[in-house]
């Protein structure tokens, strides 16, 4: 293998070496791999296969000696084990489902593995994706490549730590950016409907997106356009015809030029996005990556989502509300974990469920139970609905005044594995800035914007209006294209 170190290189980086023959998909495969041997106390996979993973790479190998130009193809990739896949086990990271064999891809995984992606293995998650730091793992949590007795959030650790050029991601509530934000990776979690659910484990059906952590907007631009697009298996699938992120990734914003690619961009600083209690070195990364989109042409306009606090209470109601029902049928009967020994029908599920669930996943689905039941549901449930349809109303106010809004991802860096002791809610607050884009069903990112505490890194978020993804990668990308926040790398990796 050649010195220049390859696991630094992107995926559109990757996708040329390739088919410039620099090295063969095989060796590239294999070198990730032993990589990832050596990094093995980061925690970020559940699963390695590397005989899969050396065919996948030898039948890319083989399609490029045939004359496939596909620019995916040969190239590696992760995926979180929220996404079924035929060729690996997948358990959500949960007990429930240990040694859990689907017998077919997930769509995302399929158009990925068609498009010639060869995938390394599964991706560490929090059981059932109901966390964002990864520390809710029935398995290990995942350390943070930057400071290793840090959370990072799953699937970005991975990325971080150079161990994957790209991993996919889902975000119900933030678990894309957030752990891009808290691992100096790019993420775009896309608009609601825009990525087949089809095969993803549900939590909270109807705030779930599969999207991507890469290192630059570009690759979040490449593996996108690929995995995204109708699938008529997933009945709240967008009926849209197919987008080519990379061919507008390059287009100037309004009436922009090379010097000044977002000349015309209004980007709108939601205020209750910079409260007072917002952590400084956030603050000011934030307006520093603000400030060089300025310098891009962009214009910064105030504008508000009032209800941006009532997104916590919202979401932690109708997302355990769909948790609840979604994992009742891990019962023990039809697949998964089963208690081995039980009196009746009853205490079999009783127990199975017990055993097979941990503690956030039990927290989750009896608040749902609770909000759902009679009596209750109209005091928490249906006020929350209610309440959803006003914070997306609130978007829609502010798009009126800019094209997209942009803030923090997380009030604060990483925080230590186990800070937040045994209180739960102290996570969930830490989502208010990334749960309003997803009650709202709107796309958004993090995209890197330089070193806070401790030199830990903090994420910009942008968020786009409803199937806006071209404009939200486009904004990304000249801001990678200006400064090299994006290509830091953690010591020691
Ligand atoms: N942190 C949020 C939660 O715990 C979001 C999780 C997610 O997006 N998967 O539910």
């Amino acid at each position: 293998m050649s010195a220049s170190a390859p696991e630094r290189l992107s995926v559109a980086e990757l996708g040329r070496a390739l088919a410039e023959r620099q090295w063969s998909s095989v060796e590239l495969t294999k070198h990730l791999l032993a990589r990832i041997t050596a990094q093995h106390e980061l925690g970020c996979f559940l699963h390695v296969d590397e005989a899969t993973a050396l065919e996948a790479a030898a039948a890319a190998d083989a399609r490029r000696a045939a004359g496939d130009t596909t620019t995916l193809l040969g190239v590696p990739v992760a995926h979180k084990d929220i996404f079924v896949t035929r060729d690996a086990p997948t358990t959500a990271g949960s007990k429930m489902l240990a040694g859990y064999r689907s017998p077919f891809d997930a769509t995302v995984v399929a158009r990925l593995r068609e498009a010639g992606m060869v995938s390394l293995g599964k991706l560490n998650c929090d059981e059932f994706a109901m966390g964002s730091a990864n520390e809710n793992s029935a398995y290990a949590p995942v350390r943070n490549p930057w400071d290793r007795s840090r959370v990072p959030g799953g699937s970005a650790a991975a990325v971080a730590a150079r161990l994957v050029p790209a991993a996919t991601g889902t975000d119900t509530g933030g678990s894309i950016r957030q752990p891009a934000s808290f691992s100096g990776v790019t993420g775009i979690k896309p608009t609601y409907g825009v990525c087949s659910r089809y095969g993803m484990i549900a939590f909270a059906s109807s705030l779930d997106q599969a999207g991507v952590l890469a290192r630059t907007a570009e690759d979040c631009a490449l593996l996108l356009g690929t995995m995204s697009g109708f699938d008529a298996r997933d009945a709240t699938s967008a009926e849209r015809p197919p987008q080519d992120y990379m061919a507008k990734l390059h287009q100037a914003q309004v009436e922009g030029s090379a010097a000044r690619p977002l000349n015309g961009l209004r980007i709108g600083l939601p205020r209750e996005f910079f409260p007072a209690t917002l952590d400084r070195d956030v603050h000011d990364a934030v307006r520093g990556a603000l400030a060089e989109m300025e310098k891009l042409g962009a214009r910064l306009v105030d504008v508000s989502l009032p209800r941006t606090e009532l997104s916590i209470p919202v979401y932690y109601i109708i997302a355990p509300a769909e948790a609840s029902s979604n994992l009742s049928r891990y019962d023990g009967v039809r697949y998964g974990h089963r208690a081995a020994q039980y009196d009746d029908l009853l205490d079999m599920y009783r127990k199975t469920r017990a055993e097979g669930f941990g503690a956030e996943v039990k927290r989750r689905v009896m608040i749902g139970t609770y909000v759902l039941s009679h009596g209750y549901y109209d005091a928490y449930y249906l006020q929350a609905q209610k309440l959803r349809r006003m914070i997306a109303d609130d978007f829609q106010a502010a798009f009126r005044d800019c094209d997209l809004l942009a803030g923090p991802v997380a009030p604060s860096v990483a925080w230590r594995l186990g800070e937040q002791g045994d209180d739960p809610v102290k996570a969930y607050l830490a989502d208010i800035f990334t749960l309003p884009a997803s009650l709202a069903g709107l796309p958004g990112m993090s995209v890197p914007a330089g070193c806070g505490e401790g030199g830990l890194p903090v994420g910009l978020q942008l968020i786009g209006n409803y199937f806006d993804e071209a404009r939200l990668l486009r904004a990304a990308h000249a801001l990678q294209q200006a400064t090299d926040w994006h290509l830091a790398v953690p010591a020691g990796v």
